[in-house]
């Protein structure tokens, strides 16, 4: 039987590594050196095996459902550990043609409890869902967790987390909060390429969208709402009820994750991208301040010329706000900046995509009378994604096409040449 087993946690100061050793017909899963780290801005003395050993358990363990295998370590928080078997349920139902099987063996398994001392702890990317659930929870003085989880094995200074974390203190220090500061390597401990190669097909997704980020976020700041002694660890939702696509991290799964006393909330589920960018523009434009929202993915700024920045920037006109209040810098020839956006990408775009701009255009519809003029896209209101889209992917196919046939004739016509006909 294929088996992963936790062979050392180590403990220093902040930093917690996990060593582990999978059998052979597991490695290829695995990146050289066996090791997953995590650091935080609190020690980590005083935090029972049986926690610190949540999050290696976490990242590892939709890898043994889904090549049955078993996985072992020798103590685990009981309550945790109860709840691995709905969360399997959960995954199996989101991705049906899949066998999740696979064991965990546990040497001792602990029960651990604690008074809630803090209501919430927020995961916070500074991102729009991440600011959205902030508003909703902010009475409740949440402590602020935020995440870099892509260090190689070694930690290295990068550029996109230092902006991450001043913008993350930035924000606390605003609101009288509180941070959490994680870094780690989960998002490349495991070698999510050669997983994708056996799985994605048959999941439909891919290993870490599908599988892996929610319970790797999530799972790191265990250890620290144990220390803190946190009652709901909140998580922002990426998609909405009625908009669903397989995702790991959804109301299914994330609500079924327990540690000790601890539980998790997918939070805003219920909520469309643009009833959530509603809700942080009429919050900040209420209490007259700006805000930077941070969408642009492991980039120091929003760059403002990819998808999810024009989609957010839209998404801010269509609420008859500037987007340069919010954190984009948009050019002073917006409307042209938007079309030549569209009119270089609109090909790339996925049926997901078209839905969430349509969503945008329509709202730009019904709110047309409260968008400054020099926002306001007559043009955008009659653009049709789908037609735009064929017309441009034929475009490109064609232009495409006519290049690499005419190096195949001159090859041919020199090959002809060559032989001496
Ligand atoms: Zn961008």
């Amino acid at each position: 039987m294929k088996s992963i087993v936790l062979d050392k946690i180590k403990v220093n100061n902040n930093r917690v590594d996990y060593f582990f050793t999978p059998n052979k017909n597991l490695q290829k899963y695995f990146n050289n050196n066996n090791n997953l780290f995590i650091e935080y801005n609190y020690e980590l003395t005083e935090i029972p095996e049986s926690i610190l050993t949540i999050p290696f358990v976490s990242n590892i363990i939709p890898l043994i459902w889904i090549t049955n295998s078993t996985i072992q370590v020798n103590e685990l928080d009981k309550t945790f550990y109860d709840c691995l078997n709905s969360l399997k349920e959960s995954y199996q139902n989101m991705f049906p043609n899949v066998d999740f099987n696979g064991e965990i063996l546990v040497g001792k398994v602990v029960e651990n409890s604690y008074e809630p001392k803090h209501k919430v702890a927020s995961l916070f990317s500074g991102g729009l869902d991440a600011i959205t659930t902030f508003i909703r929870v902010k009475d409740k003085n949440p402590l602020l967790i935020t995440e870099f989880g892509w260090h190689e094995s070694e930690m290295k200074k990068s550029e996109v987390w230092e902006a991450d974390k001043e913008n993350a203190v930035e924000f606390a220090k605003n609101y009288g909060l509180e941070n959490i500061l994680v870094q780690s390597n989960y998002g490349n401990f495991i070698n999510a390429r050669n997983i994708d190669k056996d799985f994605a097909k048959r999941l439909g997704d891919s290993w870490w969208h599908g599988l892996h980020h929610s319970l790797a976020i999530i799972s790191a700041a265990i250890p620290l709402a144990f220390k803190l002694k946190v009652e709901c660890i909140y998580i922002a939702s990426s998609h909405s009820v009625g908009l669903e696509v397989p995702c790991a991290s959804n109301p299914t799964t994330d609500n079924r994750i327990r540690f000790a006393s601890g539980r998790v909330f997918h939070d805003g589920f219920e909520l469309t991208r643009q009833a959530k960018t509603k809700v942080v523009v009429d919050y900040f434009s209420n209490i007259k301040e700006t805000i930077n929202i941070r969408v642009c993915f492991k980039n120091e700024e929003n760059c403002c010329n990819c998808e999810k920045c024009l989609r957010t920037i839209l998404g801010i006109v269509a609420e008859g706000k500037n987007p340069k209040d919010f954190g984009f810098n948009i050019p002073d020839d917006f409307s042209a900046h938007v079309e030549k956006f569209l009119f270089d990408n609109i090909k790339f775009f996925t049926k997901t995509n078209i839905m969430f701009w349509n969503i945008i255009k329509q709202r730009i519809k019904e709110n047309k009378n409260n968008i400054p003029s020099k926002l306001m896209l007559e043009w955008f209101l009659t653009y049709d994604f789908a037609t735009e889209r064929k017309y441009s992917l034929i475009k490109y196919r064609v232009t495409k096409f006519f290049p690499i046939l005419k190096r195949r004739i001159s090859a041919k016509i020199f090959r002809i040449f060559e032989s001496g006909y």
